[in-house]
């Protein structure tokens, strides 16, 4: 009703627009540039030995099958996840789970037949209380409206690390990730079990992917689960695009 009497402004352009973003941003959005690692969907350059993996990915453990970000940071990108964020503006969900609805379709893994549900990362308790909601949450709740698929929250946060987590060494930090997620009571117990075995696992941002790691670790163990598959908005690159 509001937004019918108050026609919506584009958030980075502030021209009238339809929904949260005008069509003419998003094609400015800086998607990332191909050719990616295939594993971890890391911008890779040109001439590497192995052009499947990215060096980082030839060295990590492979816990979720695959990763795929749909832009990389740049201020419109920060500006939008970080409005998500820490600024109550969860009216940016829609068009966030519409991008990333857009990824799920250019991403050959995800369009496999099979059963897929979809699982937010979770956040700290400080966080939810602070903010009143998981901005993961909310992007994957308005994918699964996109995509008619059942959204579930089987992991939780135990630690909050999280605040010191940048200035960890890459090995800590995913030490620190290991420590920080676990499986439900009501999962770990097999009360519920998971609405598909093609689980896609959603974040606003991927760093360093020690979380998406970690989570898809503990989701591997679910029963009936096949395959992680991880999707985010934004890839940062290094500590400093951190959020
Ligand atoms: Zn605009
Ligand atoms: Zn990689």
């Amino acid at each position: 009703m509001l937004r019918w009497i108050y026609p919506s402004l584009c958030e980075l352009c502030h021209e009238p627009c339809e929904g949260e973003l005008c069509e003419a941003c998003i094609a400015k959005l800086p998607a990332v540039p191909l050719p990616i690692c295939l594993y971890c969907g890391s911008p890779v350059v040109g001439s590497q030995e192995d052009p499947m993996r990215c060096p980082q990915c030839r060295a990590a453990s492979h816990d979720y099958d695959f990763a795929r970000s749909a832009y990389l940071m740049n201020d419109s990108t920060r500006h939008l996840v970080h409005s998500l964020k820490y600024r109550h503006a969860n009216y940016l969900a829609p068009i966030m789970g519409e991008l990333l609805n857009r990824l799920w379709e250019d991403t050959p893994q995800l369009m496999q037949p099979g059963r897929y549900c979809i699982v937010p990362v979770p956040a700290a308790r400080a966080h939810l209380f602070a903010r009143g909601y998981n901005q993961a949450e909310e992007i994957a709740r308005a994918l699964g409206k996109l995509r008619k698929l059942p959204v579930a929250c089987p992991l939780k946060r135990i630690s909050t690390a999280e605040e010191s987590q940048t200035r960890l060494s890459a090995g800590e930090r995913r030490l620190n990730a290991m420590r920080s997620y676990a499986v439900r009571s009501a999962y770990a117990s097999g009360k519920r079990v998971l609405p598909g075995e093609n689980v896609v696992l959603v974040d606003d941002v991927y760093t360093t992917g020690s979380t998406a790691r970690a989570c898809a670790k503990l989701l591997r163990k679910l029963p009936g689960v096949r395959r992680v598959g991880v999707l985010t908005l934004i890839r940062a690159r290094g500590r400093r695009e951190r959020i």
